[in-house]
């Protein structure tokens, strides 16, 4: 039952996303083409226009290949025990060097839940935990702290990823789900999409905040393993 769940919740965000995938890789073919043409007819500025053409191709290779991990074969997606704390310190050891190029320090907190187990596939949940902190990254300056806090409440697991970015305003908040919409030069606004999905196929829920401060928090509440 699990894996037709999967399979048939994959197919429906594949259908969901299939216009804005047409859309989001047409859009640089289309320019591609015009480069490809203007090249061919013999004009000057060729470096300028490669550049270009080697950003367009760039975009449309991050699309596919975050679209292969939606796609992902389903015998890969076998739950097993696994522990949060351990997820998160590969994770994290995992984007070390990307915060330390901007001077981020990642503090992880699990004063308020060692030990603690969830029922889920690896590979996916720390896909879900790259995402969120990547994101926390981008959306910094250089220098400062993302706080990640662990803490369990009842019968559930609370990761909070507290970032002092940029923040998101009002208008971006209701957007932040859709497919595609990012804010960023080199961004393909399918990060969050996946996470949702994968969270929500783990029975758990991703919210986020404006901070009072500074910055956003990102929240993970998944269901722990009930021994
Ligand atoms: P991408 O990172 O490719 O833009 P995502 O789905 O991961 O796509 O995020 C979509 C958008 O949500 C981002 O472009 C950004 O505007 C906003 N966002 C996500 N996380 C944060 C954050 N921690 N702080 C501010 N804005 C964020
Ligand atoms: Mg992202």
């Amino acid at each position: 039952v699990q894996r037709l769940i999967s399979y048939s919740e994959k197919m429906s965000i594949a259908g969901k996303l299939a216009t804005g995938i047409a859309h989001e890789i047409r859009n640089p073919l289309t320019s591609l083409k015009g480069f490809l043409q203007l090249l061919q007819s013999g004009v000057k500025e060729k470096d300028v226009y490669f550049d270009i053409m080697v950003e367009e191709i760039k975009k449309m290779e991050a699309i596919t290949s975050e679209l292969l991990y939606i796609s992902k074969p389903i015998s890969n997606n076998i739950q097993k025990e696994e522990s949060i704390i351990t997820m998160l310190l590969e994770v994290i050891e995992l984007l070390r060097p990307e915060a330390k190029l901007k001077n981020i320090i990642i503090e992880l907190d699990t004063e308020k839940a060692e030990n603690i187990h969830i029922k889920g596939n690896k590979s996916e949940i720390k896909q879900v935990f790259i995402n969120i902190i990547k994101n926390a990254i981008e959306a910094m300056d250089n220098q400062g702290t993302i706080h990640i806090i662990v803490s369990v409440i009842c019968d559930e697991v609370r990761i909070d990823v507290i970032d002092e970015g940029i923040g998101i305003d009002d208008d971006q908040i209701q957007r932040l789900e859709e497919a595609f919409f990012t804010t960023k030069e080199n961004g393909t606004g399918l990060g969050l999409v996946i996470c949702k999905e994968i969270i929500t196929r783990h029975q758990g829920t991703i919210t986020y905040f404006q901070n009072k401060d500074k910055g956003s928090t990102f929240r993970i509440i998944l269901p722990l393993l009930k021994r």
